[in-house]
């Protein structure tokens, strides 16, 4: 179902047999269940051959937080995704110097997958920003944009209005309102992120220690009855909010 039509809305078939992949660009600063599931909502809906996970390299519009080294960030998105024969992760941003901008994501991903068909997978929240990205116009050239609902933020209309018709899709995806920043903050606090990332990411974050809880802090556990106090979401980043 798309988001935010009355009626249900059929993907046209294939016209042609172009390859068609998905980039899911993230920090993934840990890759969790949402991303997860709006890569495999995307992927069925517009039956994509397959889904690239790129990791960002140096997140240019989050200096104000030390974001994870990209090995850690790369290793994680890897285990999330080895068990999904059409997802794979790729290694163009964490590679490339300097900061991270979609445009370089898609022409990278464009010269090593040429003749497909790009579809951008992002959050509600990574599309609302889109023409603060640099050279957005060509962003529309180079891929299809697909917006993911997401908990918690709606999609400006007047920003809608002004990405071209055919290059950008809303899809509905099941809610899941999971963050990274709420991980690395539940995991400071001392709380479970068990079923909200991948088990593999849980243990691995264990045995790096990639979210310390400030020196001094206690264990603490969630209060009986309630829940312990959210951390307020963060700002975002190009195409990876
Ligand atoms: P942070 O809190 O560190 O910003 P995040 O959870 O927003 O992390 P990112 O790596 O910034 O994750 O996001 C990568 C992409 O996944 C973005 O396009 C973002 O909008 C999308 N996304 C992240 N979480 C969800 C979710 N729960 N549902 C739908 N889309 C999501
Ligand atoms: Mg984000």
């Amino acid at each position: 179902m798309v988001a935010g039509s009355d009626e249900e809305v059929t993907e046209p078939p294939r016209l042609d047999d172009r390859r068609r992949v998905g980039v899911m660009g993230g920090t993934f600063d840990p890759i969790h269940h949402g991303h997860l599931v709006a890569a495999s909502e995307v992927q069925a809906w517009f039956d994509l051959d397959e889904v690239v996970f790129v990791p960002t390299g140096d997140p240019w519009q989050k200096p104000d937080r030390n974001v994870s080294p990209a090995e850690h960030r790369y290793l994680m998105t890897v285990i999330a995704t080895a068990a999904n024969p059409r997802f794979r992760v790729s290694r163009v941003d964490i590679d490339r110097e300097g900061p991270t901008y979609t445009i370089d994501t898609l022409r990278d991903l464009r010269a090593v997958t040429p003749g497909a068909e790009l579809f951008f997978i992002t959050g509600a929240d990574a599309l609302a920003e889109i023409f603060t990205w640099r050279e957005p116009e060509e962003l529309f050239d180079l891929a299809r944009f697909v917006g993911c609902t997401r908990p918690g933020y709606t999609m400006d209309p007047q920003t809608l209005a002004a990405i071209p018709a055919d290059r950008v899709t809303m899809v509905e995806i099941p809610a899941l309102a999971i963050s990274s920043t709420d991980c690395r903050e539940r995991h400071r606090r001392g709380e479970p992120v068990w079923y909200l990332v991948p088990d593999g990411v849980v243990q691995y974050i264990a045995k790096h220690d990639l979210y310390p809880r400030p020196e001094g802090s206690d264990l603490r556990m969630p209060p009986t009855g309630g829940s312990a106090p959210r951390a307020p979401l963060e700002s975002t980043m190009e195409g990876s909010a």
